[in-house]
């Protein structure tokens, strides 16, 4: 792929239950710093949203928020960021996370976690980007979510090259190397013209 300045993480505003969590969303933090590649989030400061921001700071990386307003009013907003983008809607934070980033990795997280992710995996099979989009599978917590999307191409609702396009892992080192490496398989989703009523 082409360089790879800024790369978008969405991932949970809380921590999770198990302290691996935590430790690698740190560890990829560090990881953005060392390679010079900034983060672009969500702006919070709060759960692994939080640590993975202080971890790119800590390590003398950029880090990047975007943020909507209603949420830093509620004081969620990091506040030691090197540059925030103060939106107004949850729609307009997801369009500038999308048009400042090169790559979208999704670490552990929940429903806003997967919306996010979710949007880039859509846009993507559309062809409207070309950029990867992975999921760091930290101790399993993906591996069902994976299992869930096979179903999807088994029952024919995903074209099954949408998916093997993903990655999925926990090794930090090999995701870098895979995003370093990736070609776009980019195909048209097809239209089931039967499905359409005459
Ligand atoms: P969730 O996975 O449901 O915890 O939602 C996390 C994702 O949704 C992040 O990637 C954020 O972009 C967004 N988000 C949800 N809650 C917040 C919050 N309190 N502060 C900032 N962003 C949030």
């Amino acid at each position: 792929m082409n360089e790879l300045k800024a790369l978008c993480v969405y991932c949970g505003s809380s921590s999770g239950e198990r302290p691996e969590y935590a430790a690698q969303a740190r560890a990829f933090g560090a990881e953005l710093a060392r390679r010079d590649i900034a983060l672009v989030y969500g702006g919070g400061k709060v759960g692994l949203m939080g640590i993975v921001a202080d971890a790119v700071m800590a390590g003398g990386g950029r880090v990047i928020g975007v943020i909507p307003r209603h949420l830093v009013e509620k004081e969620v907003a990091h506040a030691g960021l090197t540059e925030m983008h103060v939106v107004e809607t949850m729609h307009e934070r997801k369009t500038r996370m999308y048009e400042l980033s090169q790559a979208f990795v999704a670490l552990p997280g929940g429903f806003g976690t997967l919306d996010e992710m979710f949007e880039m995996l859509t846009w993507a099979q559309l062809g409207l980007h070309t950029y990867p989009c992975a999921f760091l599978d930290v101790q399993g917590y993906y591996r069902r979510l994976r299992q869930a999307m096979q179903h999807m191409v088994d029952e024919a609702f995903v074209r099954s090259p949408q998916l093997e396009g993903v990655w999925f892992g926990e090794d930090i080192d090999a995701l870098f190397d895979w995003m370093a490496d990736y070609r776009p398989t980019y195909v048209p989703k097809w239209i089931d013209k039967s499905a359409v009523a005459p």
